[in-house]
This record gives C-alpha cells, structure tokens and sequence, in this order.
C-alpha cells in the first residue's frame, strides 16, 4: 500500500512541478533512470567540448545530449532542389545555386573589408559575399570551376547578394539522388559568433543521432496506441524530425511528437485525477439537511436555473461518495455562479463542516462576504471575512472561531489559505474567479484538514475546452451554459474618442432614468503613476461632463488603502454615487444590478477576456444595458479585431476560443505557470485534434491501469519516473 500512496504523491508532485523536496525513493530511481546515454553532459559529445558546451548551456540550456535531442529545428532546407539564379526575387530566403565562379574582388577598408565574388549560371550572375575568412576562401575556391552555392539571399544597394554561403564543387550526379532534408536550427548571435550556427548544431545532432541505437530512447507510448493511430516509433520519430528522409516522414516524425507531448501531460492529468479518486478519502456529505432546505425554501431570491441545478446536483454526488471532489465550474459571466457556492456551503454546514470561500481580491471578498451575509441573514450559520487589511484582533478572533468552530463559513483572499490559519473540520474550499490557482496550490489545501476538503474551482470568464484539458485536466468538469431568465442581451459599440460628447451625452440619459455608469480606465502594466495619471485626467474629464451637486462620483484605484476603495465602492453599490470612474480593479466579479452603462477607455488597450469580464459588469439588472468601447484613432488590427468580436458577440465560450487563438496560450492569464502547457511543438491551438486523441487514451489507459503495473505500460511508467527524476536531478545539481 505504501509504495502505492508514494507513486501518487509521485504524480502530483510531478505534476505540480513542485522540485524540490526529492525523498529518498526519488532519489534511488534518478540514479537508475539518469543512467543512460541521454543523460550524458554535452561536453562528451564528440566535437563539443568544454568551452562550446558552456555556450550551449548559457545560449540554448542545452546540457545534455537528451537536451540536443529535443533542441528541434525551425524548419528544414531541400538541398537537393537548384533554382535558377533569376527566380531569385525579394521573398527569397533560403536558395541553392549552382553555377560557374566568375571572378574575386577584395573591396573596401577595414571594417568593411570584404571578398566578394560572383557565380554565374544560364539565368543570371549571383553576388556572393565574405567578410571572414577571406584568404582562405581565395584559396581554396577556383575561377572557371562550377559550384553548387547554398545561403540565404540579402538585398544590398538593390542588388541580391549572399553573404557566407555555403559553397562546394558542383557534381552534376549528385542531383537526384536521393531526398534529404537538411535541417536549420534556432541559434543565437552569440553561438553563431563562436562558429555554433545552425549547421554546427546539425553536425553535433547527426553525431548524436548516429551513436544512438532505438534503445536508447525508449518507447514510451503503449504499442497498442501507436498501432492504433499509426504513429511512428519514438527512435524513428526524432530521427525524422532532424533528419527526415522524406516530406512524408517530417510529417509523421511531428505527428508522433506532437501527440507525445499531449498523451505524457494528460497521463499525469488523469494519474493525478483518477489515483486521488481511488485513494484519497474524502469527507461525505451525505444528507442534506436543514441548513440547504430552508434557505432553499424560504430564502432563495429566485428560481434557480436548470445549468445551476445540474450544478448543485453534481456537487452533491461527488460530496457524497466518499472520494475527494475537485471539480471545475466553468460558467459566463452573470450566469450567478454565487449561489451554486453559497448552497455547497450549506451542504457542508447541513454536515458539520467548514467552508472557505477565496477570491482574487479583497474588493471581491468583500462583495461576497457582503452578499453572502445578507443572503444568509435569517440563517443560524456563523460568517467571517478574512483578508490581507483585516485587522489584529479581528483576525484572532477569527483564527479562534475557525480552530473552534464558532465560525462556518470564511469569506478571504488567499490569506486563508496561509499555514496560520487552522480548521477545525474545513469540509470545502471554493476558490472563485480564479485563474492563478494551479495544481500546486490545491496540493496545499491538502495540509488543511487530515482529510483534504473537496475543491470547487470557478472561473471568472470561460475557458477553451482545449486550454481546461491541459490546465485543469486534473479537474472534474461543470459548465453553466445557461443565463438566468429575464436577462436582456448587452448592445456593445466601437466610439471613436471624437464622439466623447454624444457617448456622455448617452450617459446623462441613462442616469436621468435612475441607471448607473462605469469608467473603466486601463491599468498601464509598466508604470503605476501612468494609470494613477491617466485615471485621474479621466476622472477629472467624467467631472466636466457631470458636475456636482447634481452628479455624483465613485472613484476606485489601487492606490487607495483598502478601506477608502471599500467605502467608495459601498456608496456606488448603495446607488449614493451614479457614477464609477475605475481602473480595472473593478474588473473581477462585482455586482451592482443598477449599473447599465460601461465605457471603457482606452478600449484597444484590454485584452478580449478582460473586456468580456469588463461588459459583465452591466446587464446583471433587468434593464437593457450598453457597453461603449471607446478607442483613439490609432488602434492596431488585432486591437481592431477584438473590439469587432466584442460587438459581434456576448457569448463568452465564443470569445474565449478566439482570445486563445489570437494570443496563443502563453499569454492566457494564468496558464503560464501551469507547466501544462509547456509543449515544444504542439499547440493546444492548432492541433486540437491530436489532444483530443491523446486525452481519450490516456484517460483509458489509466482507468484500466491505475498504477501503470502492465507490461503494456511498463516503458511508459519507466519514462514518467525518469522525466519526473530528470527535473529533480538538475535542481539538485
Ligand atoms: P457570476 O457567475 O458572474 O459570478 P453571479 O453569481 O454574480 O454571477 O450572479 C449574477 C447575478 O445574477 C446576481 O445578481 C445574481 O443574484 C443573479 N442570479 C443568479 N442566479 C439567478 C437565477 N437563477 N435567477 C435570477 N437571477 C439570478
Ligand atoms: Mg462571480
């Protein structure tokens, strides 16, 4: 049993890539799993050495010869295609020549000292350039002799030239034979300084390839996958993706690499998801009782949606049965994701546990803990708010109430989820619109409680299917697909700033029906005394379009201490104040059903998600609502692009599918850190379908075989534990 838990707190830990703290047992299988060819330092190559690995290591973190391997080129070369030298035009890159060497010059001074020479073929004449190596050159090539000449072609004074090309004797034979494809690496200035350019990383990887036998790179996908998808071999795949003999073999070589990288991530996905399944207890709320009865009777302001029910429904299933839930609720914005977690919260209570509701934010907690208290006003359930600015003796007095448990519900930023703060019995943790909180942190709720609490995760805007299947494929899956009835569609519009007037104009109309108003001004990520700048300009422009006494302005920032930004967002929520002049710390979660107006400034400067969750803020009323997208003349075309998305459409699914594809998932909030989406050629974008594939086996393989004992599965364990122990071994060094 033991050596069971340890392979689960294994993947987890490999999951989470959280390095560090390697025990005794990881240890042994580094030193077995390490000892291999792969690992060897990359000074051990032939050809390398001391001071070139040193530069590998610096410019590529290229350490070792596994490292060279997975170092892929960007792209390949047909050398055995010879163009004529008058196709050569101004999208020439790469080109091969072959033709007779005219004549050598040596020009120009210093510096600018060069040989330049010119080939010339039945098309036209070629300008060939050296700026090193200059005797040599005129030494050993030959005027009058035919030469085959390989570079990338440059203009200069108007004129095509290549500079440094590659250049040998032309032998007439040697066309047509056979294909090969010669690849181009990625290298840095300062290798190519040193003579480490992309050839000299080619020779070294076919050196490599060559002395490397299928053996030393074991398979580590099931044969019966590969048989099935058709995939390439592992030894031929990375043979093929540096040295491919054909078109057709680069295709497949990436295919089969491509689909590895998704199957290795999900198989750790779905290990960590299904081991905890199995193994881990969880705390069972198995009635319901009347804590969630009676709100839901009496208290309950509206009629929960059918996507809310199937929600609730599914909460409770897996908080019944005895197994840890962790599960990820993903709904739009408004689709009112609060009272899913309010009545979970009261499953806990109706069972004698705590619940731990986190936000991103203290103004969002504070929203919460406010709703949530007045929702909860009629209900024998002890609440508490507990942030960062949450004063000393309040904050004993909470730590107390929580040890004790006088306290059932805490309300917090992430200062509750701190080591200070202890539970009596934490049954759940709810961690809402949060896109920060990886694997590595829900490992730690784990230390909470002797059994871990159940986790719900709810996202702030939706997520693309393919980015939760890497991100949050640990994670059980809920989607609210449904809005609340009676909501009246958003009418989003582009205003130039010329049109100021007429927009603050359409403002003063709605306030004069009693509405509200945000200014949302953007955060400038380089200088806080910019966007403090820039709001205040903004807010003093608000003022002349809306002078006191007759109107009256919030205004929230982040450099207010967090009692003024809670006071003036209460008089905005309290409707003392028609008006909200913000930065985007306004962005996440708030709530106020009278707002029906949000101008955005300086529109081209939010990303799509953030405008999405922006626009949420309005439209939560019964009352039509407007979001105006105010940009400056000079915004860029992907900026033109999302404001156009913006106004086409509401549905968030939708804008999170394009965010994701014009960004790319290195920029997606959050998602960086997640090491999940760490691919080297594939793309959660564009090879949606391989990912698909791979989660439907390795989903499968791991509901048949936990603990990968099979034979089957044999390779594909030993490789985990290796990967695992590769990144333990280099922290360790
Ligand atoms: P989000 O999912 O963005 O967190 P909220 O939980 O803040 O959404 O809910 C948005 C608004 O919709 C709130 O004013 C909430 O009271 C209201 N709401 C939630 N569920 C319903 C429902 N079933 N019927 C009517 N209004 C609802
Ligand atoms: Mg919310």
């Amino acid at each position: 049993m033991w050596a069971k838990i340890n392979i689960v707190f294994g993947f987890l830990w490999l999951a989470s890539k959280e390095i560090g703290n390697c025990s005794r047992n990881h240890i042994n299988i580094i030193i077995s799993a390490v000892n291999t060819i792969l690992a060897s330092p990359i000074e051990y190559l032939k050809g390398v050495g001391p001071l070139r690995a040193d530069m590998l290591k610096k410019e590529l973190e290229v350490f070792t010869f596994n490292d060279l391997l997975q170092h892929y080129p960007i792209r390949h070369i047909d050398k055995t295609k010879v163009s004529k030298i008058s196709d050569i035009n101004f999208q020439t890159e790469y080109i091969q020549v072959a033709g007779r060497l005219m004549q050598f010059d040596v020009i120009g001074e210093k510096r600018a000292r060069r040989l330049v020479a010119q080939i010339k073929d039945a098309t036209g004449i070629l300008e060939l350039t050296w700026f090193q190596g200059i005797n040599w050159v005129q030494k050993s090539l030959y005027v009058g002799s035919d030469y085959l000449v390989f570079g990338k072609t440059t203009y200069f004074n108007g004129k095509a030239q290549m500079v440094h090309p590659e250049i040998e004797v032309f032998i007439p034979t040697k066309m047509g034979g056979a294909a090969f494809l010669e690849p181009v690496y990625p290298s840095t200035e300062k290798l190519k300084a040193r003579g480490l350019n992309g050839r000299q990383l080619a020779k070294f990887t076919y050196t490599l390839l060559q002395q490397l036998t299928p053996n030393d790179l074991p398979e580590n996908i099931p044969a019966s996958v590969l048989k099935d998808l058709k995939l390439l071999g592992r030894y031929e795949a990375i043979a093929g993706i540096h040295f491919p003999t054909s078109e057709l073999h680069f295709k497949k070589a990436m295919e089969r690499l491509k689909f590895e990288e998704f199957f290795i991530a999900q198989i750790r996905l779905q290990l960590v998801r299904l081991q905890r399944n199995t193994i881990s207890k969880g705390v069972v709320f198995e009635k319901v009782g009347s804590n969630f009865n009676d709100f839901y009777q009496h208290y309950l302001p509206f009629a929960l949606t059918g996507a809310q029910k199937r929600v609730i429904k599914e909460i409770r299933q897996d908080t019944a049965r005895g197994k840890q839930m962790n599960r990820l609720l993903q709904g739009d914005v408004g689709s009112g994701k609060t009272i899913v977690a309010l009545l979970s919260m009261l499953l806990a209570a109706d069972n004698g546990y705590q619940s731990a509701l986190m936000a991103p934010t203290e103004i969002l907690a504070q929203q919460h803990y406010q709703s949530l208290t007045s929702l909860l006003k009629e209900m024998p359930v002890e609440i508490a708010l507990l942030t960062g600015s949450t004063k000393t003796a309040e904050r004993r007095r909470i730590l107390k109430g929580l040890q004790e448990d006088t306290i059932h519900f805490v309300v917090g930023t992430h200062a509750i989820i701190e080591d200070k703060v202890q539970f009596k019995n934490l049954g759940l943790v709810i961690v809402d619109e949060q896109h920060r909180f990886g694997v590595a942190q829900r490992a730690r709720l784990w230390t909470k409680a002797v059994v871990p609490p159940h986790v719900l995760v709810m996202t702030a805007t939706p997520i693309p299917r393919t980015l939760a299947m890497t991100a949050y494929g640990d994670l059980e899956y809920s989607v609210m697909d449904e809005l609340p009835p009676g909501r009246i569609p958003i009418t989003t519009v582009h205003r130039n700033e010329m049109a100021r007037a007429s927009v603050m104009g359409f403002v003063k109309e709605e306030i004069a029906k009693g509405r509200q108003a945000y200014f949302i001004y953007p955060l400038i990520e380089e200088s806080e005394k910019l966007s403090y700048e820039d709001l205040m300009q903004g807010y003093e422009q608000v003022k002349s379009f809306f002078p006191e006494p007759n109107y009256l302005i919030s205004m929230v920032h982040g450099r207010q201490p967090s009692d003024q930004k809670e006071t003036n967002m209460q008089r905005f929520v309290q409707g003392n104040t028609q008006i909200m002049v913000s930065t985007t710390v306004i962005e996440v979660g708030v709530n106020v059903p009278n707002a029906s107006v949000m101008v955005i400034e300086s529109a081209e400067k939010f990303g799509l998600s953030q405008l999405h969750q922006l626009r949420g803020r309005v439209g939560r009323g019964s009352e039509k609502s407007f979001c105006i997208l105010l940009t400056g003349s000079k915004a860029s075309k992907e900026a033109k692009e999302r404001i156009n998305i913006m106004c086409a459409t509401n549905d968030g699914f939708k804008i999170a599918e394009k965010d994701l594809e014009m960004r790319g998932p290195g920029d997606i909030e959050g998602t960086r850190q997640s090491g999940a989406l760490n691919f080297k050629l594939a793309s959660i974008v564009n090879d949606k379908g391989l990912l698909e594939k791979a989660k439907e086996k390795a989903e499968k393989i791991v509901e048949q075989d936990l603990y990968l004992d099979s034979t089957e599965n044999a390779m594909l364990k030993n490789y985990l534990s290796s990967q695992q122990l590769k990144h333990g071994w280099s922290k360790i060094s």
